[in-house]
């Protein structure tokens, strides 16, 4: 598990988000942490994380952890919350009352890592440990967690997946907003395509939790893989559209029987900025391929 951190950047209020490199791993990954309260944790990412947190507390003067807060259980944002739970038995770990089950016997999310990032990603990234039921919370939607200086209020955001949690801090507007809106991909122009797990992707639901977040009216999103961004209103006005448009064509193309291929060439026609290369092209498919599932399921194609 060989990794290092990259980067501390310094936010407003006392907030503090470490970006860590995974040498061979296949995203950036961040965490957040706020030293008030006893220290709070948002996205614990996989164990392979352990040593960068334990040394962003360190930088902090933290000894502990009061709450472990993953917005959702995939390995990439909850996959280390069993073993710091292990470690700070003191701490809370929040979760989403559809995670419960999987946080308490992680047997099918150890399973469906497999299938995603191969047999062998504890190699890389750590085991995915169980979290002791008697540190488990799980919010009602709109609950909030008290930590001095500031509310972190919950808001259920499926659509990415049907266990996600964005955090809103009511005090700064910050919203940590997980998966719900979207990746930032690079390229000549800014490209935001919705983030999607095939299995999981719900795009009506995605779309219904774009909506939900924007009316909360957030003055900066601190997101789990690119970074924080001030400027809320574009990054909303861009993902609806281009969500929309995703959803109409593909819809449209499915039903057609078009290719994977046709509907991706018909997608990057019609979105600004796309201009189908590898990496758009790639995420592209996934969404695709995470609306097939959808409509499959729902009996629509
Ligand atoms: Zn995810």
């Amino acid at each position: 598990m060989e990794q290092q951190t990259l980067k501390i950047e310094t936010f407003e209020e006392s907030l503090y988000r470490f970006e860590v490199e995974l040498t061979g791993g296949r995203y950036r990954s961040a965490f957040y942490l706020i030293p008030e309260g006893g220290g709070v944790l948002i996205e614990p990412g996989p164990t392979a994380n352990l040593p960068s947190i334990l040394k962003g507390m360190k930088h902090l003067g933290l000894e502990g952890l009061s709450y472990i807060i993953p917005t959702h259980i995939h390995m990439d944002h909850g996959g280390g919350a069993g073993k710091l739970a292990g470690l700070f038995p003191q701490a809370r770990v929040v979760v989403h009352p559809r995670g419960l089950q999987h946080m308490l016997d992680p047997t099918r999310l150890i399973a469906g890592t497999k299938a995603a990032y191969g047999e062998d990603f504890e190699a890389l990234y750590g085991p995915i440990l169980p979290v002791p039921e008697g540190q488990l919370t799980v919010p009602n939607e709109g609950e909030s967690l008290d930590i001095p200086g500031r509310k972190l209020q919950v808001v259920y955001t499926p659509g990415h997946a049907p266990h996600q949690i964005a955090l809103f801090d009511t005090k700064t507007g910050g919203l940590f907003c997980g998966e719900a809106l979207g990746a930032l991909l690079p390229g000549e122009e800014e490209v935001i395509l919705p983030s999607v797990s095939v299995q999981d992707f719900n795009p009506d639901l995605y779309l219904e939790t774009i909506g939900k977040l924007k009316r909360l009216e957030p003055r900066v999103l601190y997101y789990s893989h690119e970074g924080a961004i001030r400027e809320p209103e574009r990054v909303f006005r861009r993902l609806e559209e281009t969500m929309r448009l995703i959803r109409r064509i593909t819809f449209e193309g499915l039903k057609n029987g078009e290719t994977i291929e046709t509907i991706v060439k018909r997608i990057s026609e019609n979105l600004p900025g796309l201009h189908n290369t590898q990496a758009h092209s790639a995420y592209l498919k996934e969404t695709i391929l995470g609306c097939f599932h959808y409509y499959t399921r729902q009996g629509l194609l």
